[in-house]
């Protein structure tokens, strides 16, 4: 045989012989994570009330006029979070795009992130804003403050970031840039709630703090959204995008903006039975961020010193209630190993591992062809330079390469109670792919 025949034999051997469950052998990890939404009585029964009108905040299903259970959970938010004016929405989206268009002017510039999801950006572009993208910090993985400031023009008006993977971004920096430059900040904290920053929830830095209570998020209200802001003007702007007039009406006293109290609006209110479940929810929700903090804390310990996997460092002052768990890949620990064989292999045993930003958010085609789906040139044609607006590879390198190469992440939402023998078996599954590299060398993906 030659040389290259006996490799293949070999290499077809130790495939046979793997027991690996990406070769056919047993997953590792059989545990399950607890499922989610996790409703318990008092929150079943809370949808019942409210859908038979027997409920504490009174009869009515329809809470577009304000008031009811709507009225209760913005109380309940900004009691928790200690701000002044809140209002309950849709959905984490329709909270982002109030924010945007309550500061935003046609062809305006908002200062963003790429490494996010595609909603922190979307909404900047449906208020007519251009989206100019700065870089993140390899470690926070959220915008980097120095890298914000070199992208303020005399067009920038706003800055929208994310408190990724529930990490908060680094507010001191952020707020002294936008201090400095008289911009808006908009803090999307829909994978955020309940992370703190030096010791202070997230949401309360900004003009805007946008919540999600979606289903996969922390709080599961099938879909729901809160707006919190802290000075009036910008609580009477996001009601007129979004609340019926049978609210605005009674809400909005600025003289000067009466006039536009009408029914040409956005329906973002939130419904009944959404509110009703995100407010008994709130009632746990510490507890559960709780599981979440301390089974994120254990997971990233256990794998500290795992070949080809690293915890991003996390400071002191940052407090993350973990939606997602962040780490880089170390390509040096593992060598010849890629990133994608990596994954499989662990994937295969039942880790929930995966890649969260394959491409960063200016490398996507609505900014590679400047299209969105309003139609061509939307919305570059209202800059008034906006053709010489392009976005480019090596714009955001730090984003860049951590997406192609380092991006892994383990979804931490359901670990809200304890999980010993899963993250046992998760520990296993990734002893036994660490000590077998010769084979997930030969993994084909
Ligand atoms: C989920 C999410 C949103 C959108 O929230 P919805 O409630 O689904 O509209 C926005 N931004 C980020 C970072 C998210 O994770």
């Amino acid at each position: 045989m030659s040389k290259l025949q006996v490799e293949e034999v070999t290499k077809t051997t130790a495939r046979a012989n793997s027991n690996l469950a990406c070769f056919g052998g047993t997953p590792t990890v059989t545990e399950p994570l607890p499922p989610w939404p996790c409703p318990n009585e008092d929150e079943v029964e809370t949808v019942r009330r409210q859908l038979l009108g027997t409920g504490p905040y009174g009869r009515s299903m329809c809470v577009a006029g304000g008031g009811g259970t709507g009225e209760a959970l913005e109380q309940r938010f900004k009691k928790e979070i200690k701000v002044p004016f809140a209002v309950a929405t849709a959905a984490g989206g329709p909270a982002l795009h109030i924010a945007c268009m309550s500061v935003l002017e046609m062809g305006e510039e908002a200062i963003t992130t790429p490494y996010s999801w595609g909603q922190t950006v979307s909404c900047i572009v449906q208020a007519g804003g251009v989206p100019i993208f700065a870089d993140i910090d390899p470690e926070t993985l959220t915008l980097d403050p120095a890298l914000v400031e070199s992208k303020v023009t005399p067009y920038t008006k706003a800055i929208v970031l994310a408190h990724i993977c529930g990490i908060p971004a680094d507010m001191d920096g952020i707020m002294d840039v936008a201090r400095r430059h008289g911009l808006y900040v908009i803090e999307d904290c829909a994978q955020a709630q309940g992370s703190r920053y030096r010791g202070r929830p997230v949401g309360t830095f900004g003009d805007f703090g946008c919540f999600s209570m979606g289903s996969g998020k922390h709080i599961a209200a099938g879909e729901a959204g809160m707006l919190v802001m802290k000075e009036r003007e910008m609580y009477e702007r996001a009601l007129l995008a979004g609340m019926h007039p049978a609210r605005t009406g009674k809400e909005i006293e600025d003289p000067k903006r009466k006039k536009w109290i009408d029914s040409m609006i956005y329906t973002y209110r939130i419904n009944a039975i959404s509110a009703g479940l995100a407010l008994k929810q709130m009632d746990r929700l510490e507890e559960l961020n709780g599981w979440r903090r301390t089974n994120g804390a254990v997971l990233r310990e256990r794998l500290r010193d795992m070949p080809g996997i690293r915890p991003q460092k996390m400071p002191q002052h940052l407090d993350p209630a973990w939606h997602l768990l962040p780490w880089s890949f170390v390509p040096d620990e593992v060598p010849g190993v890629t990133l994608h064989q990596y994954l499989a292999a662990l994937k295969a045993e039942g880790v929930p591992v995966s890649q969260y930003v394959k491409t960063p958010i200016h490398l996507r085609p609505m900014f590679q062809h400047k299209t969105s789906h309003y139609g061509r040139g939307y919305p570059w044609k209202a800059h008034p330079q906006g053709d010489k607006i392009v976005y480019r590879q090596g714009d955001c390198p730090v984003a860049e390469r951590h997406c192609a190469a380092y991006d892994i992440i383990i979804g931490s939402n359901r670990f809200y109670r304890p999980i010993n023998a899963w993250l046992d078996q998760v520990e296993q599954a990734f002893r036994k792919v660490t000590e077998r590299l010769d084979e997930v060398r030969e993994l084909e993906v």
